[in-house]
Order: C-alpha cells, then sequence, then structure tokens
C-alpha cells in the first residue's frame, strides 16, 4: 500500500485525491491518498511526520511550493529549473523534489493540437501557475511570450532567466494592452484567478478576444467552474477553449510516475481520469 497526500492551504476543494485516485485505481495500485490541510508554520511538522515513515509521497499546492526546498535532499532538473516543487517522494527518511507543473501543461496544449516550440503566447498573470507555464514555454522553444500583469515586478521577477531564443516581453493588463499583443497569439493563457468561484472579480471586459486569430486556443488555468467566462466568451467567437483540468490531470499522471518510479500509459491514464472527475 502506497501512502499520498496533498498539502495545501486551502486544501479543502482540491481535486487531486479524485484525480490520483482514479489514475492509482485503474493501475491497480492500493493505495491511501489524503487531503491535508497544512498551515505554513506547521510544514517543517509535517515533513517530520512524513520522514517518519507517514507517507510515501506527497503533492503540494499553495503556499508550499517554493517553501518545501529547504527540506529537501535532492530535486530533480525541473523542480530546479522551476525553483519550485509540486511532488515529493519520501524515500528512506529523505526528500525528493520533483516539478510536473510544466510537462503538465506542454501535455495539455499538445491535447488540442498545440505545442511550444515556434509558438506565439499570450500570458496573463504572474504568479506561480504562470512561472511554471512561462519556464516551460522557454524550455519548450516557444518563439514569443507576452506576459500581462498588473505588478510589472512580479512579471519581471518569473521572467528574470535566460529566455533562449524565446522574446519575452512584459505589458500591462488593461484591455488595449492585452489586445495588442493577443494580435498573432497562437495561445492566450489565463494564469490569474479572475472568473475562478468564489473570486469576485473578473476581467472588466473581453475585447481583447477579437484580436485573437481565429485559429488561436484560448487556454484557462482555472477548472472550477469548468467554464469560465473567459472561455464562454472565446467560445461565442468561434475559438478553441481548454479549461485547466487537463493540465491538472497531466501533471498528477506525471507525479504518479515519480510516485510508483515507472513511465504510465498517460494517455490511457488521462481518458480514464477526465472521464471520472470532469463533472466534479
Ligand atoms: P498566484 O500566484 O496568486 O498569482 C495570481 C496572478 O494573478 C498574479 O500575477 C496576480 O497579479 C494576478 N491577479 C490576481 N487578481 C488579479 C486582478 N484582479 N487583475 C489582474 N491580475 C490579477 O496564483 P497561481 O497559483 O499562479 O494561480 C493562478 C490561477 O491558476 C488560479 O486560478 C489557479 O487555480 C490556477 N492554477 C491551475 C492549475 C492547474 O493545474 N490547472 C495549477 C496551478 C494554478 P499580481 O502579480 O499583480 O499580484
Amino acid at each position: 500500500m502506497i501512502r499520498l497526500a496533498v498539502i495545501g492551504d486551502p486544501i479543502e476543494h482540491s481535486l487531486s485525491p479524485a484525480v490520483h485516485g482514479a489514475a492509482l485505481n485503474r493501475l491497480g495500485i492500493e493505495y491511501e491518498y489524503k487531503k491535508v490541510l497544512v498551515h505554513p508554520e506547521n510544514l517543517g511538522e509535517f515533513v517530520k511526520t512524513a520522514r517518519a515513515g507517514g507517507y510515501d509521497g506527497f503533492n503540494l499546492t499553495m503556499p508550499h511550493k517554493v517553501n518545501i526546498l529547504p527540506y529537501l535532499s535532492q530535486t530533480d532538473e525541473e523542480a530546479q529549473y522551476y525553483s519550485a516543487v509540486n511532488t515529493v517522494c519520501v524515500r528512506d527518511g529523505e526528500l525528493y523534489g520533483f516539478n510536473t507543473d510544466g510537462i503538465g501543461y506542454e501535455l495539455a496544449l499538445g491535447r488540442m493540437g498545440k505545442r511550444f516550440r515556434g509558438s506565439r503566447l499570450v500570458v496573463l498573470g504572474a504568479g506561480g501557475a504562470a512561472a511554471a507555464v512561462i519556464a516551460a514555454a522557454i524550455r519548450g522553444g516557444a518563439e514569443s511570450i507576452s506576459v500581462a500583469c498588473r505588478t510589472a515586478a512580479h512579471a519581471e521577477k518569473i521572467c528574470d532567466r535566460d529566455t533562449g531564443d524565446t522574446k519575452v516581453k512584459i505589458c500591462g493588463f488593461s484591455d488595449t494592452e492585452i489586445a495588442a499583443e493577443c494580435k498573432g497569439a497562437e495561445v492566450l493563457i489565463n494564469a490569474t484567478p479572475l472568473g475562478m468561484e468564489g473570486v469576485a472579480h473578473n476581467f472588466d471586459g473581453f475585447d481583447f478576444l477579437d484580436a485573437l486569430p481565429q485559429e488561436a486556443l484560448v487556454s484557462d488555468l482555472i477548472y472550477k467552474p469548468n467554464k469560465t467566462k473567459l472561455l464562454a466568451e472565446a467560445e461565442a467567437r468561434g475559438l478553441k477553449t481548454q479549461n485547466g483540468l487537463d493540465m491538472l490531470i497531466f501533471q498528477a499522471i506525471a507525479a504518479d510516475e515519480r510516485y510508483l518510479d515507472r513511465k504510465l500509459d498517460v494517455q490511457d491514464l488521462y481518458k480514464t481520469v477526465i472521464d471520472a472527475v470532469k463533472d466534479r
């Protein structure tokens, strides 16, 4: 029996137990996957429990993805590249950190017939999720990334890395500024909480969508509700859309590969998991 958990604060609405549960059931693995509320000041205590054999691994969500770093014996190349960890494996009392967010988003894009290489992207927001998508896009050889953000300093911080051949531009969050970046873009990614269940704010308007080419994809990292206003507006304009569920599922399957230390049939598991969680 493998003992797993997802930790965060808040954690109540996490879909991770359902997502991992569906994948592990399909694989016939005996498991326990808990949802554990861990306040920032209690992370050390949780780590102690995990090291003492309480868990074989755990996923991390806000606000622990960076704070876990000092507790790890080793991090993989991805986690070093992202300076954040979303998956920890516990082996012989040592903690090993991985980051599967980038691969999760890349696989999600692939499902929509898109890829990073050579693509022009617009990312809305400059928090943790934006950082993961931007890092993965640079690594994946995107042609250009425009980051629209209300706090320029946050965008500057997450873009402060070797961007290789990818052109990175930071702009403001007004409708006109976003629209200017949408011209000729192939993928628009919402990495802000605007439109999320329980968040009072939404975009002031959606006119910027009119500037996107007809074959563009509008990708919202939010999965609750499963169709945000942004996605509904994009759909009404005949654009392709994708919510955040695909990213969530693919990063979870990639995490399961780390837990089980073996390659999995990712596309087969995706089908099982999406059927299990799409209406939750
Ligand atoms: P975060 O670190 O708090 O960053 C949020 C970003 O949104 C910040 O850049 C913030 O701007 C911006 N923002 C917030 N309110 C805004 C407003 N009213 N106007 C303009 N910008 C605003 O959050 P996160 O962890 O990156 O998560 C972002 C979204 O992605 C959430 O909806 C989350 O559920 C989703 N997500 C999905 C997945 C998945 O697997 N599908 C994974 C991770 C996150 P400032 O920089 O100015 O503060």
